[in-house]
């Protein structure tokens, strides 16, 4: 049985980003750049006014001294001829500074008279221009490969006119739960039947990343059902399934995939809750097969299938960081396996504070809702005391989320 690290890097080391395709600009928000892009022209494209003011030459310059005006630029327009010595030429933000002029006087520093303009303080060239080329230069990599493209990114290649950009691609991830106890949502729960709500939540979980999930129903208690569904899922890129793969007569997930010639790498894991997930790979695509059980689905989504998708989405960095965060009160468990314990985190005074969620039993959805982080408490150790600190895994969001 493989530790909970172990197993996580058996399954990154077994998939591998997807494809690249070239999307509209604002599509690609969220994804992941697959090639350089490079620059086509200079930026800033000319040199312009850094202020509202007076385009000048610095040697024409002196406090208390006067600049007659000979010309008006605003935002948009075309920069003028040259200037004559002593003159100054209006200007507003981003117009082209007129050949000759070496700074840029700002308004503020200035009286105004009829057709001339006082000078109140000091001009030093090159004052309060930005210069052709000083952002990025003609042939420079903008935006590497690798990089998310967030608004930074978005912006960057609109400057460049790049309308498309190449990324790669969305994994489309097939979502097939298992059981003959499941019931569609829409339908009324009764006796024995509960309603399939884990092809939910893990497909909210593929598309809170970027995936593209590919809800397949319901595989029934039996080999036919398992196997038609399993094999529409092995059209997509991954396939995850839910329940079925425990010891149980009716658990027959990993049978029916051995049947699909999907190769297992593992048969659970030392860790809880989740400990009967199993992985396998075939023709490059990965199969997870998750518990059943609504919590240990969802934590295992967030602890080995993510990371994976998201490599499988050209990203880089996708085992989430651990923060630190001290507990507040005291936290058991067995010794044995890796607890992943639902927290409650909050940030006071730039401290992160762990407090668990509420009952810990995986049969508790209730705790998984007040929680937004996961504790990830080591294998063997079983008290942890308050004011000790825990690695955490934040859920949903990023630090700047928790203060309310
Ligand atoms: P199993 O691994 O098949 O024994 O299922 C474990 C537990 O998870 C059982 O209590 C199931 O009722 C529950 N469960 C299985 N599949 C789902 C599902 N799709 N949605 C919600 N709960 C489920
Ligand atoms: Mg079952």
């Amino acid at each position: 049985m493989p530790t909970f690290e172990v197993a996580r890097s058996m399954i990154l080391s077994s998939v591998s980003p997807l494809g690249v395709e070239r999307v509209e600009l604002m599509a690609a928000l969220g994804r992941v750049v697959a090639e350089d892009v490079t620059a086509p022209w200079d930026l800033p494209v000319y040199d312009n006014s850094a202020m509202d003011g007076f385009a000048v030459r610095a040697a024409d310059c002196r406090v208390g001294g006067s600049l007659r005006i000979t010309g008006y630029i605003p935002a948009g327009g075309a920069a003028t001829p040259g200037i004559e010595p002593g003159c100054a030429v209006r200007i507003m933000t981003g117009a082209p500074i007129p050949p000759g002029c070496d700074a840029v006087v700002p308004v503020e520093e200035t009286e105004p008279t009829d057709d001339a303009v006082l000078l109140r303080e000091r001009v030093k060239h090159p004052q309060h221009i930005r210069f052709r080329g000083e952002d990025v230069r003609s042939g420079d990599t903008v935006v590497s490969a690798g990089a998310i493209l967030r608004p930074p990114e978005i912006s960057m290649l609109a400057s460049f006119g790049k309308a498309t950009v190449p990324v790669h691609r969305r994994a489309r991830v097939a979502v097939l739960s298992t059981g003959d106890e499941l019931i569609e949502l829409g339908e009324q729960p009764g006796s024995g039947k509960i309603i399939n709500s884990n092809a939910l939540s893990l497909a909210a979980a593929v598309r809170e990343i970027g995936a593209e999930p590919v809800i397949l129903g319901i595989a029934r208690d039996n080999r036919e059902s398992h196997r038609e569904k399993m094999a529409e899922g092995l059209k997509a890129d991954a396939l995850i399934t839910s329940a079925g793969v425990s010891a149980g007569d009716r658990d027959l997930v990993r049978d029916c995939l051995a049947e699909l010639e999907v190769r297992q790498l593992f048969w659970k894991v030392d860790i809880k809750p989740g400990g009967p997930v199993a992985f396998g790979m075939k023709e490059g695509k990965p199969v997870f097969s998750l518990p059943g059980n609504p919590v240990s689905t969802m934590v295992t989504f967030e602890e080995l299938v993510r990371p994976a998708l998201l490599k499988m989405m050209g990203h880089r960095r996708v085992i989430k960081p651990y923060v630190q965060a001290t507990l507040r009160g005291e936290v058991h468990k067995k010794p044995g396996r890796v607890h992943f314990v639902r927290v409650r985190i909050e940030v006071e005074n730039g401290v992160h504070w762990a407090t668990s969620a509420g009952d810990q039993n995986t049969g508790i959805l209730g705790t998984m809702l007040r929680a937004n982080g996961i504790a990830v408490l080591p294998k063997e150790k079983t008290v942890f005391s308050p004011g000790e600190e825990v690695a955490v895994h934040l859920l949903h969001g990023d630090v700047g989320m928790l203060e309310e």
